[in-house]
């Protein structure tokens, strides 16, 4: 792995520990009345617009996650032929296996 891979790696790991250290401090700000009020001190007004309050009325929209997997590998079942059977020409039908010609 070279250096570019390993900062860009890196780097998607910061950002997303702070985009969900983000939102989870935007959940606890709508959760707490008294944390949002010490955050924002006009948390009480009827006016008063900010993420949290968005989130928490539902104004938040966000696409549906789109969930992706891996196709599992194909599996590929072989089993033996059973021995070859006799051809239906092959197969004497005139008598049964038990009976033989009179003599
Ligand atoms: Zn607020």
């Amino acid at each position: 792995m070279n250096a570019s891979k390993s900062i860009r790696r890196l780097f998607k790991a910061g950002m997303s520990l702070l985009l969900t250290a983000a939102w989870l401090w935007t959940i606890a700000l709508g959760a707490s009345a008294q944390l949002h009020s010490a955050v924002h001190a006009d948390s009480q007004a009827p006016a008063h617009q900010c993420a949290v309050t968005e989130i928490s009325h539902g104004k938040a929209d966000a696409p549906a996650p789109v969930l992706t997997a891996a196709a599992p590998p194909a599996l590929r079942l072989e089993l033996p032929l059973p021995s070859p059977l006799p051809a239906p020409q092959d197969i004497d039908l005139r008598l049964d296996p038990g009976r033989a010609p009179p003599a």
